[in-house]
């Protein structure tokens, strides 16, 4: 039985970047009227740039946060863009040591921007050196050992930091108080993410028609990198398959052939859904003993399964495990039990 469950986990659905993803750095938009959509995150930054510009000083340190493929890495190169400055990019995983974080911002030239992607997994010894880095632009550093040691200071030059992570919540509280600016990113619309496709198929000189572009944002699960993602594979096909033109058939049928249905879910989220239905009931069910039955790890479940599945309202989190509403039955044509027309069930948010 897990076997049937069992699916690989480098998916076409998965937020995170895949090495097949590597042309999306010719898609970035360069500039904030070419980046679609997140209209209150970029009325924010207009302001606080055209602020910063006037005063000629570096922007103040920003935090992006929010769901992976969002477009956090792309407002980074967009604000170094718009204020002519460098952009050095590095995760939190890649600074293991403090001396490595040091050795960085002594390379920053004056104003230039430092993107720290995954920030909250900054160890503990290389934040207490980022702080009087962030708040007063110098580096404290010991030289020597024993009673002879002494801490020198080495000033740098005034530099933005942006930090980015997926998990705000994770964040020490002395590191966040640092950043001057904070910004969500939300999930993106059909019909922006259909204009991400189109913008994307015209860099990459691929023919799309209106509806197939809306096909193709509506399975995207909200996020420009899926979007770009279905767009290529989707060319792939159109290609074989046709004259090379992606429009609404080609779409769906493109779509089909990948497995993915019309609500942008994949086998692995089908499986997850059906599991707690045949196996558990319904539900609730835990997490460990759900990834056990499908032969998954429960990370790969919580962090790529379940939050979909959660905002379009089939799946919800309880204290005593995860529970199906309502809708996960009806999109996977089963006949709904009984106790969900006494309760109402969950509505799904679209
Ligand atoms: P994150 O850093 O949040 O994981 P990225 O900035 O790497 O996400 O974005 C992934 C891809 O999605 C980029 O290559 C970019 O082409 C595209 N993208 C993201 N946001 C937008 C947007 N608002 N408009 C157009 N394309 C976008």
């Amino acid at each position: 039985m897990n076997q049937e469950y069992t699916v690989d986990p480098s998916r076409l659905v998965s937020p995170d970047a895949l090495p097949a993803d590597a042309e999306e750095i010719s898609l970035r938009p360069k500039t904030l009227d070419d980046y679609v959509g997140q209209e209150k995150a970029k009325g924010n930054l207009r302001v606080y740039l055209r602020a910063a510009q006037q005063r000629g000083e570096p922007m103040d340190h920003i935090l992006l946060y929010g769901p992976p493929g969002l477009g956090k890495t792309t407002l980074a190169g967009i604000v170094a863009q718009e204020m002519g400055v460098q952009i050095r990019i590095t995760s939190g995983p890649a600074i293991e040591k403090p001396g490595d974080l040091a050795a960085l911002l002594t390379n920053l030239q004056e104003g230039d921007v430092l993107f720290i992607d995954e920030i909250h997994r900054l160890s503990r010894q290389v934040e207490e050196v980022l702080y009087p880095a962030l708040e007063d632009y110098a580096l404290d550093i010991m030289i020597g050992k024993g009673p002879s040691a002494q801490s020198i200071r080495i000033n740098l030059p005034r530099f933005t930091l942006i930090g980015a992570t997926t998990r705000a919540g994770q964040l020490t509280g002395p590191l966040r108080d640092r950043f001057g600016i904070l910004l969500k990113l939300e999930p993106y619309s059909p019909k922006e993410l259909a204009q991400i496709i189109t913008r994307s198929a015209g860099i990459l000189g691929i023919p799309i028609t209106e509806e197939g572009a809306l096909e193709l944002a509506r399975c995207s699960r909200g996020t420009p990198r899926i979007a770009n993602r279905l767009l290529k594979r989707v060319r792939d096909f159109a290609t074989v398959q046709g004259d090379g033109t992606i429009d609404e058939e080609t779409a769906v049928e493109a779509r089909k052939w990948m497995d993915i249905d019309e609500m942008g879910l994949d086998e692995l989220d089908r499986s997850l859904l059906r599991a707690i239905i045949e196996m558990y009931g319904g539900g609730p069910v835990g997490l460990e003993t759900l990834a056990a039955a499908l032969g998954e790890e429960s990370v790969t479940l919580e962090d790529l399964c379940e939050p979909y599945l959660m905002q379009m309202g089939m799946l919800t989190r309880t204290p005593r495990g995860r529970c199906v509403t309502r809708l996960a039955y009806e999109h996977l044509h089963m006949a709904v039990p009984r106790r969900f027309d006494e309760d109402d069930g969950q509505q799904s948010m679209f």
